[in-house]
């Protein structure tokens, strides 16, 4: 995430079409130059538009806007209503030697992804995606193309980017019978995550272990000893049953014997 530093050029100077834009065109600026960051492109592009004109510059620490989202720039070189400069919003990456180039281009494919979310106009990912070279067969940008699977790795990290937005992490409250409490729960990836220690402990279970796992003691369900305590008795008067039928018969066999005796 870098600053956005927005600086319009004045209104008189823009191309100055509505654009309803559908793709985002990544450009390199050309100009290896000591200093040629986002600022100084700033400063120039303010100075050259309307021919050329452009959206965005991003270097390794921040990024410029110099047009509205809303109105075109000239920067695709595929004429007055070719889509490049009519439908496009168009990102410069400078590539000074006094700048991290790779981050730069990382910069840019945050700004990507964050366009992609917020402009609703744009073709779906990776669609949107265009280099200056589709438009007009430009070798530009120069050192993305200039790499084996430049653009591949490129559009990759535009897709991270997208990827970790989604997870959007935010921290909630919660309420324990209608109460606020202090305890904070947070939403990843649209699931809610509550500290097990914190849920379990409410229900008078209990949590223990830390790092590789937890083990969990379950609440005793209310009334569960009671009945274990009556099954208990239940086991005791059946034995003492069996043991006074058993009692009982042997006192029988005994007077039995005892008439077979005298008879
Ligand atoms: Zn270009």
């Amino acid at each position: 995430m870098i600053p956005i530093k927005v600086d319009l050029i004045k209104k008189a100077k823009r191309p100055g079409y509505a654009m309803k834009p559908e793709y985002i065109t990544i450009h390199q600026t050309g100009n290896t130059s000591k200093g040629a960051n986002a600022e100084m492109h700033n400063r120039y592009v303010h100075n050259v538009a309307p021919n050329p004109s452009w959206h965005f510059t991003v270097d390794d620490k921040e990024a410029y806007q110099h047009l509205p989202l809303t109105e075109n720039g000239w920067h695709a070189g595929d004429g007055t209503n070719g889509p490049g400069n009519r439908k496009s919003i168009a990102i410069e990456i400078c590539v000074n030697r006094d700048g991290n180039l790779a981050k730069a281009e990382a910069n840019a494919a945050w700004l990507a992804a964050k366009l992609i979310k917020e402009v609703g106009s744009l073709k779906p990912f990776p669609a949107c995606m265009k280099q200056h070279y589709d438009w007009s067969g430009k070798n530009c940008p120069a050192q993305i193309r200039g790499r084996k699977d430049g653009w591949k790795n490129f559009l990759a990290a535009v897709e991270a980017n997208l990827k970790t937005e989604a997870e959007i992490t935010r921290p909630i409250g919660i309420y324990v019978d209608g109460k606020a409490t202090a305890e904070t729960g947070y939403l990843i990836n649209n699931s809610t995550y509550v500290r097990a220690a914190y849920l379990i402990e409410l229900t008078g279970g209990q949590v223990t272990g830390h790092g590789d796992y937890i083990d969990i003691v379950l609440p005793a369900k209310p009334g569960q000893a009671e009945l274990e305590e009556l099954r208990k008795k239940l086991k005791t008067a059946e034995s003492d049953i069996a043991a006074l039928q058993a009692a009982l018969a042997a006192e029988r066999q005994r007077i039995e014997n005892a008439k077979r005796a005298l008879g």
